[in-house]
Parts: structure tokens; sequence; C-alpha cells
């Protein structure tokens, strides 16, 4: 195997769902976001910890992603959390994913697979707007829509659903929003209500709603991050810890290779495309075998990126490149060639930085750090 690799340790992930449980009023069931081959962490194996760990449902964006799951054997239901393309909605059918639906052409197109495929009382959760401005309907409208699912001979509704714009903040503006949104989801359950028709399971909460509006948890919960290790931007450990309400998330990930070669370099000397940097005075320079083909960005080098190598933290010099950067180890350093170097992740693991931090070096969120490490990294799931 690659010396540039994933750890995922599924007894963190196990660890955070736990940590996350007592959030989590009784009762409430759990929809684990899974989506994006899990934020990079690994769709299947994840899921399969999740499920063992008591989670209810998954939640994955696109078909493929639920086809996926589905091949491995996993037979839980699974909520298809955006649209996808008329083409895909035979496979989606077929495999039991269910949809978010607001609109009559989407409903009708369901409808007409599940009646080709023999599947009577096809499940899908209504998507209300409540104030996101992504899918779904207006509240006023989720009545109608009710209607028309039941109306259409093959679906019915297995739940109602809307999306936090502002809840991963702290501001007392962005928590009024949530709220509003919150009143407005509330709006929509009534309206179908009204209809005389049952709204299935009820959910709105994602990772920071979740945790700090349990108001709002309703029949399930979807959280994604915080399952991962990182917290929802502004709801943080501080913040938490403020509340009173502490939670202890441990990263899931650490990206990690090795050193594959130590030059000296002497002064004058420069690294890589561009000659961005020049050796002021000699220095050894360890080249690493891991790149922007990884999900290293280019940028992360200019930002201040540094990696762990036996405890010490040693500075990106140069352009990171497509396979390869190089760290600036000084002179004497401790470092031998194929000693492991930590990128980000895990403190246990010797990583100097975590996805949070470089996402802040970075002007990101954790969420597109872990998300971008690329399919040719290995991912080694240990405990
Ligand atoms: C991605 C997603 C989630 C999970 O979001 P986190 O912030 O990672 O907890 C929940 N619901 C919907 C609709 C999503 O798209």
């Amino acid at each position: 195997m690659r010396a540039t690799r994933a750890i995922i340790h599924l007894g963190n992930l196990a660890h955070n769902i736990q940590a996350i449980r007592g959030f989590i009023k009784p009762g409430v069931k759990i929809c684990a976001a899974v989506k994006a081959d899990a934020y990079g962490h690994g769709a299947v194996e994840c899921s399969k910890r999740l499920l063992a760990e008591g989670v209810d449902v998954l939640a994955v964006a696109t078909v493929g992603e639920g086809e996926e799951l589905r091949a491995a054997g996993i037979s839980c239901p699974i909520l298809l959390l955006s649209l996808c393309a008329p083409e895909e909605i035979e496979d989606a059918v077929r495999q039991d994913i269910t949809p978010l639906v607001f609109d009559k052409e989407y409903i009708q197109l369901f409808s007409r697979e599940a009646g080709k495929l023999g599947k009577a009382d096809y499940p899908v959760h209504i998507a209300v707007d409540s104030g996101m401005g992504r899918i779904g309907c207006l509240p006023e409208e989720a009545g109608k829509i009710a209607r028309m699912i039941v109306d259409s001979g093959n679906l019915t509704i297995g739940g109602t659903c809307t999306h936090f714009a502002l809840s991963d903040g702290i501001s007392q503006e962005a928590q009024e929003y949530t709220k509003n949104q919150y009143t407005n989801f509330l709006k929509a359950i009534d309206n179908i209500r009204s209809e005389g028709l049952d709204p299935g399971l009820r959910h709105c909460c994602a990772s920071a709603a979740t945790l700090i509006h349990a108001e709002m948890q309703l029949d399930m919960v979807r959280p994604g991050i915080i399952l991962y290790g990182y917290y929802a931007d502004e709801v943080d450990r501080e913040y938490l810890h403020k509340l009173g309400t502490p939670l202890d998330l441990r990263p899931v990930m650490t990206l990690e290779t090795e050193v594959s070669a130590i030059r000296h370099f002497s002064r004058g000397m420069s690294v890589g495309y561009g000659r961005t940097w020049i050796a002021e005075k000699d220095t050894d320079i360890a080249v690493l075998p891991v790149g922007y083909g990884d999900g290293l960005l280019r940028r992360w080098a200019a930002a201040g990126l540094e990696v762990a190598i036996g405890g010490k933290t040693y500075p990106i010099r140069g352009r990171i490149c497509m396979d390869q950067c190089m760290a600036d180890l000084g002179s004497g350093s401790p470092v031998h060639r194929w000693d492991k170097a930590v990128i980000f992740g895990c403190k246990a693991d010797g990583a100097a930085q975590d996805a949070d931090d470089i996402a802040r070096l970075t002007g990101t969120i954790s969420y597109e750090i872990t998300s971008c490490i690329t399919k040719r990294v290995p991912r080694t799931y240990i405990e």
C-alpha cells in the first residue's frame, strides 16, 4: 500500500455517535449523513459501524451513493437528500431509496416508476423550504403536496423535513432565523394535518441544531459532520462548554504519509515549481509523496501548512505539486527517511493540526478538507 493513506478510526466514529446520543432525546431516530463517501471517510465501512451503533437511517446525496450501500448489503432506510435526474429514478426505486419531493412532476415520476416496479405505498418525504432557499415547497403549499403524494396512487408520505440555513451560527440573529424557520416548518406540518394527512417522520436538525436546539429534534435528527469528529462552525467545543453541555468529539480521519527522501539544500537552491521558495541558508528538505492529487490543495502551502514528524512540526516549502510536496527540516533534524509524516487528524496519531485547523488557515470548513481527500488515497480502517 502507498505510504500516503487516510487512517479511519472507527472507534472514534463510535465514540462520537455515543457522545452525540447524550444530546438526543429518547425515542428520536438518528439519520446519519454519509453522503460524499461519508465526508471522505468511506461510506460503506462508516455506515456499517454507524448501524451497529444504533443509527436508524442513512442519508446520501446521489442515487449512486445509495446503490453502493445496497450493494454492500445495507438494508436500512436510505434518504436521498438531493434531487436526482429522471433517468436515475428507476434505479432509485429499485434500490428502495427514499426521495425528498416537493413538486408535481417529480412526484409523478416516482409514482409511475413505483407502479411499474410493483411497489405499493412507496415512501417519500416532503421537503419544505422554510428559509434555506434550496429545495422544498413553501410551508403553505405542504398540504397540497401531501395530497398530491397520496393521490398519486403508488406513494405514501414517509416523512416531512426542512433544512436550516444558519443553525451553526451562535449570534442572536442566527438563532432567531432558525427559530423562525422552525415556526415555518411547524406551519407546514399543520398544513398537512389540516388536509387530514399524516406528515410521517418530522425532521429538521443537522449537526448544529441537534446539539443546541433540542426542542427541534421532533421525530428524527440528521447529524453529519459531528459524527466525523468536527464541530459545526460556531457551535464549537468552547460554545458547548459555555452552555454547560460539553461534547468531546474525536477526529475520525488522520492523513499520513512517509518521508520518501531527504535532500540537502545549500543556500540559494530553490524548491519546486515557480521557484517560490529559495533556501536562505543550508537546510535539509524532506520530500513527501502527497500532493493536490490527493487533496492537499496548493493554497494550503501559502496558508502555512505544517507536517508533524516524530512529534515536531516542519513547514511546507514552495508549491505543493500534484503528487509531492517538500517540508523544511532545518539542519541537524532527527528525521529519517521513511519516517511517518502526519498531515492532519488525530493528535493521538501525532498530528499537529486537525481538519478544523487547516480549514481556519485556508478559509474553509472541515467538511471540505475531509471530503476532498481523493480516491487514490487508500482508507485504512482501524479501531
Ligand atoms: C448534509 C446535510 C445534513 C448533515 O449536515 P451536517 O452539518 O454535516 O450535520 C443534514 N441534512 C441535510 C439536508 C444535508 O444536506
